[in-house]
This record gives structure tokens, C-alpha cells and sequence, in this order.
């Protein structure tokens, strides 16, 4: 039946609609007659209950958009099609609008194994970086007073404070993100003037953002040197010139050039930087703030290495592997973080009170980082112990078999990602359950999960659906399973387009 409006993804699982025949109704326009007024549905109960629910504006508007709907429809629908009775398009109507009202932004249930998905928001906060955002929030804030003395203080003071304690950096500053950071920099050391960066290092992190791209924007010209798989401090030296404004390094976050290579090394990067008077900006990336080696991550370059070997400014993101809120940040020397909080750009890319307040919170956490792998949720993902994950798996994949819409589900021994631009190479292990469909493809039944209340992001790994329990916090364990539970064996038509669970960053 052509009834598209009929059919959102809630009718999916449903075989509620089976409108009565009704005879003498078979041509077009007593069909389109018979569709009840406007006036007539809102005295329904599934719609007067829904109004107490939702505003009475709302449901008006969902009721003539959904009659709207149906009367292209009708007219373009067989002769066949039958009017539901009033009680049950009112309830027909009523779902929907509830379906249509959820916020497009909301929670959701990560067994894509991708610790830090970009789809998926990357890190969650810690608990304590919440409690701060809500105290902040839904009040007035010293963001930019000094209370002692009432005078005008800098938003980044406190949170710069943490971040050079942290970083051993003389000084700090946060902006939006590392895309803002990268480019701000760029254009208050260097626009007009050239920056040199190894061929090797001219990387692209999702789709939008590429190094040469963000560097045109900024205004400063890219002075390439070396090749792709090796570039010398020979190669910096020769391109060094009187329009030489800086040195970038770049961490190739998410690809690995192996084999014949070679890459400088920062701290020949910033011995260079010295003899030539030239800054060295170091752009880390994902921000390990401690080193990850215990996690099996190892060659996530640490912050206050960089620092330690000299680099003018480090630049990295806040939501990787610090574990915080989206922002970037710039670490450095006074003079070079003067220079950029100066500049009138700055204004453009600053955070606000709830970014300060759940960075603050969760750089106070690595005061003692005996307490990251209990408060900072991508630490307790990383740390969760092997047997751990094995034992939830078992207790899992049996209740998940019953599913109406699984053929079988079995316990799985494979590897999660970092995400977040990191290179799919660093190994960590985990347990999956590797779902067979009774019905349909596994891409199929991929998509049928993201339809579930929560949704479900998973992925797709040898002919079959994989959650991964590496990134499903044990909270979820059962809202997994119930949300499975309520797919139906029989693949119904998708209400949304099929779409593609990986991202390509990640
Ligand atoms: C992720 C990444 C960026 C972009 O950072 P955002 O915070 O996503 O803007 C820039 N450079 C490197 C090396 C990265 O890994």
C-alpha cells in the first residue's frame, strides 16, 4: 500500500494498520471524503491524552501535516484504499507526532566498538565535567570577572592554569576546536608569509578537514618539503627563507606511512626552530595528555613531551583522548599565546562557561590519574579488563538469540578502534556478539538497530552484525537487549534510507 505517511519507521514493526474494508468506498474521491476534519481527530482520546503530553500547538500542526500527507496519498494511491476509523487514525497520528517530536540530537547506545566515534560525539564527559556544565548553566557565572576584585578577567584563566600545570606549558588558551586552534594559529604566526610542513604530514581528518585547505584559509602559504614517505631535517633546512614564518609538525593521526621512511623528530624540529629564530608548532592531534601504552596505545604522542622537547605551541583537541568537551587547545610559550589570544579571530573562535566548566572539571581529574580509569568514561572503555567484557558477552548473546529478530548471536573475541582520527592500527582487544539475522541482509539489520529506542549503532564485520561491548557501558547491558527485543522477524519496509554506520573518520 502506497501510504508513505503511514508507514514512518513506527509502523515498521506494527500490524496495527489493517484498516476494516469498508464497503462502497473504492474510488478516490469518497476516500478523500472520508477523511476525518481536523477538529473531529482532536476530540479523540490518543490526541486530547498527546496534548497533555506535548503542547496543543504541536499536535494541531502534526494533525494537519499528517492529513496533508495523506491526502497526496490518497490521490495518488489505488482504488483500493480504505480510511481507518477515526479511533484509529487518531492513534495512527498520535504516534507520529511523538516519533516526529524526539530531538534529533539524543542518546544512543555505541557498540560500534569505536571508542572515540565523531558520528557519536566522541568522548562522553566524566560525571564531574556534567555536575559542573549543570551548575553553571542555567545561571550566571564568573566567566569573565575576577570576584575578588571585580574587575575584568580573561574566560580561559582557570582552565589555562590546569592545561600549563598539566602541560608544563608556560601558557594556554582553549578554542572551538583543533580545526579553530590549527587555524587560528596559522593565521596570527603566519598569514602571508610560508609555513613549512613534510609532505608526509599533509593530512585529511573526515572529509573536511585538510591541512593545505585549513592553511590557505589562514592565509599563510604551504611550503611543502621532503617527500611522502621520507622527509630530513635537510629538506626543512633548504626551504628555509627570508618568507619562512614557522615549522609545523603534523601527527598523522589516522594513516601510518610504513616501510622506507622517515619522519624529524620534534625536538630536531625545534633545534632547528632555534638556530633559525623560526617557531615550531606542533599539532599532536587527539591530546594524551598521560601516555596510553598500558591501554595498548602507543604511538599517540603526549603533550607534555612535545612541551618538554621545546615546541612553541602544541595544539590538540579536547573531546579524543583528553576525554572532555569539543575545544581546542593551545599550549606554548607567553609570547606565542599572547600572540594568538590577540589577535581578533580569537573573539570568533571562543568557548563558552559549559565548555570551560567541563574542561576544568575533567583536567582536574588527571590531578590524580589513579582516578581516570573510574571517572573519565574513556578510560573505564579502555580499561575494562578482557574477562570482564568475555563474561558480559555470555551473559548477553543468549537473551539477544531469543530475539524475534535474531537467527543466532555468539560471543566474538576481536579488536575495537581508537577512532577519532586515530590510526585503525593500535589493537585493542575485546568480546563482541556477531548477530545473524532471521530475516534480510546484515546490513539490513544494521540499520534496523539504529531504529530501536535507544538506538543501536553496531558494525558489520564478517557476514555478520557485531556489538562490540568495549564501547556499551554496563549501565546499558539491558536497555541493549530490550531495544533488540522489540524488533519484529519480519523485515518491514525502512522507514529511513539506509544509511552508512561507519563514518569515515570516526
Ligand atoms: C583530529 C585532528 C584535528 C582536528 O581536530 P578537531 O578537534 O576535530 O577540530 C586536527 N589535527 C589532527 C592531527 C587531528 O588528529
Amino acid at each position: 500500500m502506497p501510504f508513505s505517511v503511514l508507514k514512518p519507521a513506527l509502523y515498521r514493526e506494527t500490524t496495527r494498520y489493517r484498516p476494516a474494508p469498508r464497503k462502497g468506498i473504492s474510488m478516490n474521491n469518497p476516500v478523500l471524503r472520508s477523511i476525518p476534519s481536523v477538529s473531529e481527530l482532536l476530540e479523540s482520546p490518543p490526541l486530547r491524552r498527546l496534548v497533555d503530553r506535548v503542547s496543543h500547538n504541536v499536535v494541531v500542526g502534526g494533525v494537519r501535516t499528517f492529513l496533508d500527507n495523506l491526502r497526496r496519498d490518497v490521490q495518488s494511491a489505488a482504488a483500493e484504499m480504505k480510511m481507518p476509523a477515526v479511533g484509529e487514525l487518531a492513534e495512527k497520528i498520535a504516534d507520529w507526532i511523538v516519533h516526529e517530536e524526539r530531538p534529533t540530537l539524543r542518546p544512543v547506545i555505541n557498540a560500534t566498538g569505536i571508542i572515540l566515534h565523531t558520528g557519536l560525539g566522541r568522548a562522553p564527559l566524566a560525571a564531574d565535567a556534567v555536575q559542573a556544565v549543570a551548575e553553571v548553566a542555567s545561571g550566571y557565572a564568573t566567566l569573565e570577572v575576577d570576584p575578588t576584585t571585580g574587575e575584568r578577567s580573561q574566560r580561559t584563566l582557570g582552565v589555562a592554569r590546569l592545561l600549563t600545570e598539566l602541560t608544563r606549558a608556560e601558557s594556554a588558551t582553549v578554542v572551538n576546536n583543533n580545526a579553530a586552534a590549527t587555524l587560528l594559529t596559522l593565521t596570527a604566526v603566519a598569514a602571508g608569509r610560508e609555513v613549512i610542513v613534510s609532505r608526509g604530514q599533509l593530512i585529511e581528518i573526515g572529509g573536511s578537514y585538510r591541512l593545505p585547505d585549513v592553511m590557505t584559509a589562514s592565509g599563510a602559504r604551504l611550503r611543502e618539503v621532503g617527500t611522502t614517505n621520507k622527509t630530513r631535517l635537510s629538506d626543512y633546512e633548504a626551504a628555509i627563507n627570508s618568507e619562512t614564518a614557522a615549522i609545523l609538525r603534523v601527527h598523522t593521526s589516522n594513516f601510518r606511512v610504513v616501510g622506507f621512511t622517515e619522519e624529524v623528530p620534534i625536538d630536531e624540529l625545534v633545534r632547528l626552530g632555534r638556530r633559525r629564530q623560526l617557531p615550531v608548532i606542533d599539532d599532536v592531534g587527539s591530546g594524551a595528555l598521560i601516555s596510553l601504552a598500558a591501554y595498548g596505545i602507543h604511538d599517540e604522542p603526549v603533550v607534555s613531551e612535545s612541551v618538554r622537547c621545546g615546541a612553541d605551541l602544541v595544539l590538540f583537541s579536547g573531546d579524543k583522548l583528553l576525554g572532555g568537551p569539543q575545544c581546542g587547545v593551545i599550549v606554548g610559550s607567553q609570547s606565542m599565546v599572547q600572540k594568538i589570544t590577540s589577535h581578533p579571530m580569537m573573539r570568533a573562535m571562543r568557548v563558552d562557561k559549559c565548555t570551560l566548566a567541563a574542561l576544568a572539571a575533567t583536567l582536574r581529574l588527571y590531578r590524580d590519574p589513579q582516578s581516570l580509569e573510574r571517572c573519565v568514561p574513556i578510560f573505564q572503555l579502555l580499561a575494562t579488563p578482557m574477562a570482564n567484557l568475555k563474561n558480559r558477552v555470555e551473559r548477553l548473546a543468549p537473551q539477544i538469540a531469543l530475539c524475534p529478530a535474531i537467527a543466532s548471536a555468539d560471543p566474538v573475541e576481536t579488536t575495537s578502534f581508537l577512532g577519532g582520527g586515530a590510526v585503525p592500527a593500535q589493537e585493542i582487544g575485546t568480546w563482541g556478539i556477531a548477530l545473524a539475522p532471521k530475516a534480510g541482509s546484515v546490513a539490513d539489520l544494521s540499520n534496523r538497530l539504529r531504529t530501536c529506542e535507544p538506538a543501536i549503532f553496531s558494525r558489520v564485520q564478517k557476514d555478520r552484525v557485531l556489538l562490540d561491548l568495549r564501547t556499551v557501558f554496563p549501565a546499558q547491558d539491558i536497555a541493549l537487549v530490550q531495544a533488540i527485543e522489540t524488533l519484529g522477524d519480519k523485515l518491514q519496509p525502512a522507514a529511513t534510507p539506509p544509511a552508512k554506520t561507519e563514518t569515515k573518520e570516526s
